[in-house]
């Protein structure tokens, strides 16, 4: 079976060209080839050495998964993409438009094994990790859409959890960020996670200027273990401290999602709690509204309300921000991304 050129990032495309005796600048030109003039074949690829071009066109193949619907916001422009796999399965990927950026979230996973108690990806649990390449093709499939707009931010806030597909979460990180690739720096590239120990540390090994997002939702174990119940295994406090050695490592400040469920994590008892967590750190929070239209049952404090837990971080001395959701008249605002986990005809 052929292997698929996206998988590989710079590197590796460079010393798979280094085991064949070639030149290292032909890596170049093949990332050139594949994400700036987009062809489809090595056949194209004329300024490549002939017998070359045979030899990757008999090992590896240019993958393209395709797009099965696009879905565009009435509500704010945003463009939610369903895109097929290989195999049939589908997963889903959104384009955000704002003022100054065009950011896009991406998917890592099909289906989800951590089951947040809010969002749709885990609810019908885990079906398999994106390959590298089924990484890139998301971005590849919605520059193409976009342009000739270019994709100005990435965000590895889809369906899945990125860090429990590590390697190609790094893999397709470092081709989007590659100036052959998609040019897009490390400060415009943020991956949110629930914090898998031992994850987050190999991610900044090899991206040590990427955003990190810390998917907190709770001021406490107990709490945080009803929305997220995989936080019996990674706990508030491991956490805090990952999130701090981060900071010590990177210089960057991490950020804390939290998503307000009503009658959950949203009174101003839990407001204080927070402030109390996460005094002396050095981050930002964003607070979430859980978007009225969630298919899981539970549902968004008002905005009073909102507001009113704001206030008490402003007062506390955290940093944070209120972020609304985008996309939620085509199923595509944070907590929303699911698509079956079996193959589609
Ligand atoms: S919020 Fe993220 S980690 Fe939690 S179930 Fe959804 S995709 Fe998985």
């Amino acid at each position: 079976m052929k292997r698929d050129i996206l998988d590989l990032p710079p590197r590796k495309l460079e010393t798979q060209v280094a085991d064949w005796r070639q030149a290292r600048f032909r890596a170049g030109q093949i990332q050139e080839w594949i994400y700036k003039k987009d062809v489809r074949t090595f056949a194209e690829m004329t300024n490549l050495p002939k017998a070359l071009r045979q030899r990757f066109a008999a090992e590896f193949e240019i993958c393209r998964p395709t797009v099965a619907r696009r879905l565009v916001s009435k509500l704010d422009g945003s463009s939610k993409f369903v895109i097929r796999l290989f195999d049939g399965r589908l997963v889903e990927t959104v384009l955000i438009p704002s003022e100054r950026r065009l950011t896009l979230c991406v998917s890592t996973q099909v289906g989800c094994r951590f089951g947040c108690k809010f969002c749709a990806s885990g609810a019908g649990g885990f079906v398999r990790n994106l390959t590298a390449g089924e990484i890139v093709a998301q971005m590849m499939l919605a520059s193409r859409a976009a342009g000739p707009a270019k994709i100005t931010h990435v965000v590895f806030m889809g369906m899945g959890e990125p860090l429990d597909n590590l390697k190609s979460t790094v893999d397709a990180a470092l081709t989007i960020n590659s100036e052959l690739g998609f040019n897009i720096g490390w400060r415009r590239i943020t991956v949110s996670t629930v914090g898998i120990p031992g994850t987050v540390e190999e991610l900044i090994r090899h991206a040590p200027q990427i955003g990190l997002s810390f998917s907190l939702h709770a001021p406490n174990d107990e709490l945080r273990e009803r929305i997220i119940p995989a936080n019996r295994r990674f706990s508030v406090g491991s956490i805090i401290a990952t999130a701090r050695h981060c900071f010590r490592e990177t210089g960057r400040l991490p950020t804390f999602e939290y998503v307000l469920i009503e009658g959950w994590n949203a009174s101003t008892g839990h407001a204080r709690a927070l402030v109390e967590l996460l005094s002396g750190i050095r981050c930002k929070v964003n607070l979430i509204p859980l978007n009225p239209a969630s298919a899981c049952g539970l549902s968004s404090p008002g905005s009073e309300q909102t507001l009113r837990f704001l206030s008490v971080l402003e007062r506390g001395g955290v940093k944070a921000t209120i972020r609304h959701s985008r996309g939620a008249d085509i199923i595509a605002a944070c907590g929303q991304l699911a698509c079956p986990g079996r193959p589609v005809a």
